[in-house]
């Protein structure tokens, strides 16, 4: 480092590198188209700053303030999910299939969202979007989407229960808090709503809500309690039994929170829209960015004149679904399976084999790798409880930093694995298998960035035995149960 005070060296001041000299550098230039001219100001007055210092050659100038940028065109980053946690909230929830992403992308130049090329005149606005839902959902007499499960929601009830019937009757074993601190009865009764709590935490019946009815209720509602499990002395009355018991006297809402459109096979427990509407649900919401595996919005289903009612309250124009999402459910509900649904399906052998080439790979790199059986999850808040025997490579845990950082330098994105016994896991069964190669290079950069720093330690080594003398890498219960948003 030269010292600016040094007087027998070169004051570095006087080397600081003019400013439209830098913005002139060709790769500096190229920058301001990709960020903008802003970002690549404020890079070059800091690179600037440090010449002045003396602790940054001026010929090395320009290379820091492109190194500097942020590598994509906003802050947010994106992430190889190695954790097993198939929607895993504070990752984004659902991954968007390829055909998802291509949506977007072509969504973001002017559309005919609510055009008709064909007449040059307005057109319903996401009719592919609705139409494609409408197909997946033949026993629903409409659908509608929104910005999300919970604005679906707060929509039903507050246009189902008007000022002058202002009631919802709600079993007290479903108010729910989804997360991050949103309980859904506070969502509910900030329209005005008056929740009427019937039963109690472990058990309502079918007689607690009849006995609530009267000249005030809206709408009878049920929320599936998809972030927490109840057992013991319970009972909850299924959604065909309610319907039949109500008679049509008052609409019958089901939030059924995952967006699983169908029963699912290997989520037995998790309920789904067409099993609610045949058991004679009125309306029923969901999430598009949980078991659907699409982007964040919220589905609404069911008997055409409901939605209607929905459709022309004036919270729908707030609540309303921008064209991207529209795009991107479109293509998520008429294209191949999507990630999540992927990852729930996977085979046990394929990710076997591919997590031993990975660890073998890595292994062979001088990495310490192994193999272990782990338990992968939903997430998202959904099928609480529920384990998927999954396979991980387990590392160091010295690696997990650096992992969840990637390297502009090395190309390579950031990787979350999931820390357990002391060790980094990677499971596969979350990560698309053209990614592999991608992880790979991601754990060879974070070890070589570690090898510098700190050493593998003797720990690990005692960590690998304490994880593999445990056998399977599991979950505790707070893990399979996380929070729903
Ligand atoms: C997830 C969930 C919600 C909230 O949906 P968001 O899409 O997160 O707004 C509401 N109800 C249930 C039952 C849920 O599982």
């Amino acid at each position: 480092m030269v010292a600016a005070a040094d007087s027998s060296g070169p004051d570095p001041r006087r080397g600081v590198p003019r400013t439209d000299a830098l913005l002139a550098d060709p790769a500096v230039a190229a920058e301001v188209a990709r960020v903008g001219r802003d970002r690549v100001h404020a890079a070059v007055r800091a690179a600037q700053e440090r010449v002045r210092r003396g602790d940054l050659a001026p010929t090395a100038a320009a290379a820091v303030v492109v190194a500097s940028l942020p590598a994509g065109p906003s802050s947010s980053t994106p992430v190889l999910n190695a954790s097993g946690t198939i929607l895993h909230t504070n990752l984004g929830r659902a991954v968007l299939s390829d055909a998802a992403r291509r949506a977007v992308q072509d969504a973001g130049g002017a559309t005919d969202v609510e055009y008709d090329l064909a007449t040059g005149r307005r057109a319903r606005r996401g009719r592919g979007a609705l139409a494609a839902l409408a197909g997946a959902l033949p026993d629903a007499g409409d659908v509608l989407v929104v910005n999300n499960g919970a604005a679906a929601l707060l929509l039903a009830v507050a246009a189902l229960c008007p000022p002058e019937r202002p009631e919802v009757v709600w079993s007290r074993g479903q108010l729910v808090e989804i997360g991050d601190g949103f309980r859904l009865p506070e969502l509910v009764a900030s329209t005005g709503v008056v929740i009427r709590e019937v039963g109690t935490t472990n058990r309502t019946t079918v007689a607690d809500h009849l006995a609530a009815l009267g000249d005030r209720t809206g709408a009878v509602l049920v929320v599936h309690p998809s972030n927490f499990v109840v057992s013991g002395f319970t009972s909850t009355p299924g959604t065909g039994e309610l319907a039949t018991a109500l008679a049509g006297r008052v609409p019958l809402v089901v939030d059924v929170g995952s967006g699983l459109l169908a029963p699912f096979p290997l989520l037995p427990d998790e309920p789904d829209a067409t099993t609610a509407l045949r058991a004679g649900a009125d309306l029923v919401t969901a999430s598009g960015d949980k078991l659907l595996g699409g982007p964040q919005c919220g589905l609404v289903a069911g008997r055409r004149d409901l939605v209607d009612r929905l459709r022309r309250h004036p919270l729908a124009r707030a609540l309303r679904v921008d064209k991207l999402t529209l795009a991107a459910l479109e293509a998520t509900l008429a294209g191949p399976p999507t990630p999540t649904a992927r990852a729930l399906a996977i085979d046990l052998d394929d990710l076997h084999r591919r997590t031993s080439r990975l660890a073998g790979e890595l292994a062979g790199r001088g990495v310490e790798a192994t193999v272990l059986p782990t338990v992968a999850v939903v997430g998202g808040g959904g099928a609480p409880g529920v384990e998927l025997a999954s396979w991980a490579v387990t590392l160091p845990v010295a690696l997990a930093g650096p992992l969840r950082l990637g390297s502009r330098a090395a190309g390579v994105p950031p990787v979350v694995g999931r820390v357990a016994a002391g060790r980094l896991l990677v499971d596969l069964r979350t990560v698309d298998p053209d990614d592999d190669t991608t992880v790979r290079r991601a754990v060879e950069a974070a070890a070589a960035a570690v090898s510098v720093a700190a050493p593998a330690t003797a720990t690990d080594a005692a960590a690998t035995a304490a994880a593999a003398s445990a056998r399977v890498a599991g979950r505790t219960a707070a893990e399979t149960t996380a929070e729903v948003g």
